[in-house]
């Protein structure tokens, strides 16, 4: 019988019923191997010495004394493949292992979370790696693609819909009802249906339990705030594990406004969404009055999803965690800031949350405050979209 799965009434499992057994599997293989001694002895050794775990919670000397608070930056942008990504396919990509899965299958939008599957395929030994991608997302991220081929995983354009993420994850549900014997779907973030936002958020959780580590090692103390992109909300999720029963520190998630989030060009599912069910679980949405799913817009792919994980949906609504939007000209600001004061070049994704801990750190109530700062990746995808946004040709 399944757990519920529900964050206060987000969550739950509402998907097709052919899908149900392949959800309770995958639950009793994730509560029986999450706490397993030879799982997660195996699953340590591929965080640190594949992936390259744990990450530094760097202390941004230069960006706090400019700022006038105390801010670090936990460096998942140094891991394998450039971003948190890694963590969860890792995890997933072994206890599909442990279940004897012979197939991985994955959406992705820009192909970061394609790739990170690949890399675990090829790894790990699973025959078969089928990565779903919008076929407008194909045309856009050629080397993506490139990437996950020459790392043996086959990329199957989808055509239908916005021929966009929500449309890949589509496909793949329904690829995994018809071969649910000897296929894994290895969701990228923390959503979907039940157990995926808890088991997707169980592996994130390294970075929060690190980080809390190591800023009591380095402050003493705990952070006045933890900030975080959300896209789908796993680095986020990852990040805030760490600190939400720790009501004086501040969650923050900094969503992808876009062009505004009083322009329909935004990816702000919190902060502009509506309550509706999106790809198997109760959340926030983009959508029109009809329930209809808006498109998402935002200048990172990663931020550019019109549902959000169900989780931060409760956090939202309980006013746990503060979730605020960053325009794209805002993020492209926080990408100089860090790139010129720190020489760390950030994912477009992670340049919101720089970009917010900017603003944050600028109000008068928050002076002298320490701030951890979740660099989820690092930006060397994003050159060429930076430079184009910078008038800039290469
Ligand atoms: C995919 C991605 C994100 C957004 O995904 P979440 O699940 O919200 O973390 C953020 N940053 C980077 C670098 C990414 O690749």
């Amino acid at each position: 019988m399944m757990e519920s799965g529900k964050f206060g009434k987000y969550g739950g499992v509402f998907v097709p019923e052919l899908i149900i057994p392949a959800l309770e599997e995958l639950e009793e293989a994730f509560l029986k191997y999450k706490d397993d001694e030879k799982f997660n002895t195996e699953l340590q050794y591929y965080l640190k010495e594949f992936a390259g775990r744990p990450t530094s919670l760097y202390y941004a000397k230069n960006l706090s004394e400019k700022l006038g608070c105390k801010i670090y930056l936990k460096r998942e942008d140094m891991l394998h493949t450039g971003a948190h990504k890694i963590n969860n396919t890792i995890g997933q990509g072994l206890l599909a292992k442990y279940m004897g899965k012979t197939r991985l299958i994955a959406e992705t939008g820009a192909g970061q979370h394609g790739i990170a599957t690949a890399v675990v395929g090829a790894n790990f030994k699973i025959p078969t790696v089928d990565v779903y991608m919008g076929s407008e997302d194909v045309e856009r991220q050629k080397l993506n693609v490139f990437r996950m081929e020459i790392s043996g995983a086959k990329v199957i354009p989808v055509h239908s819909g916005s021929k966009t993420l929500k449309d890949a994850i589509n496909e793949a549900f329904r690829d995994w009802i018809t071969n649910i014997q000897t296929t894994h779907y290895l969701i990228g973030t923390t959503m979907g249906p039940h157990p995926y936002p808890s088991m997707v958020k169980h592996f994130q959780s390294v970075i929060g339990r690190e980080a809390r580590e190591q800023i009591l090692e380095k402050e003493g103390a705990l952070p006045d705030a933890a900030i975080a992109c959300v896209g789908g909300g796993s680095n986020a999720m990852g990040l805030f594990s760490g600190f939400v029963d720790d009501n004086e520190v501040d969650l923050i998630g900094v969503e992808g406004g876009g062009e505004g989030i009083e322009t329909n060009k935004t990816g702000a599912t919190l902060c502009k969404g509506t309550e509706g069910i999106l790809h198997g679980s109760l959340s926030y949405v983009l959508q029109n009055q009809d329930g209809q799913i808006r498109e998402a817009s935002s200048v990172s792919a990663g931020l550019d999803y019109p549902g959000v994980g169900p989780e931060h949906a409760y956090l939202h609504t309980s006013g746990r965690a503060n979730y605020v939007a960053v325009t794209n000209e805002e993020a492209l600001r926080g990408f100089e800031l860090l790139s010129r004061y720190e020489g760390i070049i950030p994912a477009l994704e992670s340049s919101h949350a720089v970009a917010y801990a900017e603003k944050y750190a600028k109000m008068p109530e928050n002076k002298g405050k320490t701030i951890i700062v979740n660099l989820s990746g690092r930006g060397d995808k994003d050159m060429f979209i930076v430079a184009k946004e910078m008038g800039r040709e290469l």
